[in-house]
């Protein structure tokens, strides 16, 4: 872990927010590797949950509603977490992460406070003249879907069952932040809320399928099947909304960690903010059930480094899936001092450039560049040297296996899109 937030600050992946005023804690920045990270997750589920089916549609609702969503959704009761203190040491805990009683900082057993509820919602007051109007930021990006349920009905061709998908800010005064990015409290969410008939089979066999879905992709993009399980909700630790509950967890240093919830929600969310859905052939009108895939984009980003980090004999390389690295490619003109070789090799990174995101290094020698290029997992390292100036061929060195092959320039951009598409 510790090894992973280093190389995050040290190459521009992710940086402490307001760092040169100390820091906040439980806020993060992505610096020029890291937007690139979250944007390839991002635009992966996108093209998975949206692009590449007929029954969903997209949004993206504003992160401030008005406050009468968050009381008619539960979240202003019943959003809560309930802490206790330690006697010994007057730090903070959630009830629910307590092992053996023991506190996880003194170490002092059995001396903590009756658990009190705090609420997870950030307040924000609008307006220049008093009294402000008080609001919240949104908690999850969910309620965004629902009350745009209508909307969306009346404005496209959705029927049910069908689902809508959103990328998006969401915030939690989460009291004790920590793991890094895993625990924050500004953290992006992707999810799905999938419509259905409120029908015990087919809600059933639709939580079945969408947490398959979910962990299929995951393991698509390269996590490794070990590090990945599901975890199942026990009655009393469900969220006030979940009718069933399933985490899928990944096996991180501080132990399994949820990164994405399957929940079923039943008709809670619909029914509080009393919408139905008509259905125009048969005339039925009933409140749909949902069935919701609620993943974090910062847990995932986060994991996907820890489970691409490797160190081998003389390297460290972030064995990323080529689609998630920041850059596909980089291009080196194999001597800087070179008028020659330097322009062709920047004719080259050009081209590149073009259709892939594409590292320039000139720096040192071609060994030190191949290491800086796999610590940050760019999947392919083009070398242009004195046979390219006679032939018009490159050697493409693989992150992976080290090999190196040569190939024409023209065949060279053909060649990177086919294994980005693996
Ligand atoms: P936890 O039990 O860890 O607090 P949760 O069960 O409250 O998480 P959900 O409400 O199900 O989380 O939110 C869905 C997803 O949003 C989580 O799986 C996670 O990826 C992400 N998420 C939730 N809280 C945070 C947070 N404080 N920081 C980063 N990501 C978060």
């Amino acid at each position: 872990m510790d090894k992973i937030v280093a190389l995050c600050k040290r190459r521009g992946f992710i940086y402490p927010s307001s760092e040169i005023y100390g820091g906040i804690a439980g806020f993060w920045d992505y610096g020029p590797l890291g937007v690139e990270l979250k944007n390839n997750i991002k635009r992966e589920w996108w093209k998975k949950m949206v692009y590449e089916r007929e029954d969903v549609v997209g949004l993206d609702a504003a992160i401030i509603m008005n406050p009468k969503v968050w009381e008619a959704s539960g979240h202003v009761q019943g959003f809560v977490d309930p802490l206790v203190e330690c006697k010994s040491c007057h730090n903070r805990f959630r009830a629910d992460k307590i092992v053996d009683f023991t506190c996880p900082k003194c170490g002092q057993k059995g001396k903590f406070t009756e658990p009190k509820k705090f609420n997870l919602l950030t307040e924000v007051y609008l307006g220049v003249t008093e009294p402000k109007q008080k609001a919240y930021l949104r908690g999850e990006i969910t309620q965004g879907v629902f009350v745009n349920f209508q909307n969306v009905i009346s404005s496209s061709r959705v029927k049910i069952p069908f689902g809508i998908a959103q990328i998006g800010k969401a915030f939690r005064n989460e009291i004790t932040p920590g793991n890094f990015t895993y625990r924050s409290r500004e953290f992006e969410q992707m999810e799905l809320e999938y419509f259905i008939k409120p029908k015990e089979k087919e809600g059933e066999k639709t939580f079945v399928y969408w947490k398959e879905q979910r962990i299929n992709w995951y393991k698509s993009l390269g996590i490794k099947s070990e590090s990945l399980r599901f975890r199942k909700h026990a009655d009393d630790e469900r969220a006030h909304y979940a009718r069933a509950a399933y985490d899928i967890e990944y096996k991180a240093p501080f132990g399994w960690s949820e990164f994405e919830g399957i929940h079923h929600r039943g008709d809670w969310d619909l029914g509080r903010h009393k919408l139905n859905y008509k259905d125009l052939e048969t005339g039925e009108e009933y409140t749909p059930w949902v069935i919701e895939t609620s993943g974090g984009v910062d847990r995932t980003a986060l994991f996907f480094l820890l489970d691409a980090y490797s160190e081998e004999d003389k390297r460290v390389v972030l064995k990323i899936h080529p689609r998630l690295a920041p850059y596909k490619v980089a291009v080196f003109p194999l001597l800087a001092n070179n008028q020659e070789l330097v322009e062709k090799a920047k004719e080259v990174y050009r081209l590149l450039r073009a259709s892939f995101f594409t590292a320039w290094d000139d720096r040192g020698n071609i060994g030190k560049r191949y290491f800086a290029q796999d610590e940050i997992g760019t999947p392919f390292c083009v070398t242009i040297d004195y046979v390219t100036i006679e032939d018009d061929s490159v050697t493409v060195r693989n992150r992976d296996t080290m090999k190196q092959e040569r190939i024409s320039i023209d065949k060279l951009k053909a060649y990177v899109k086919e294994k980005l598409e693996v």
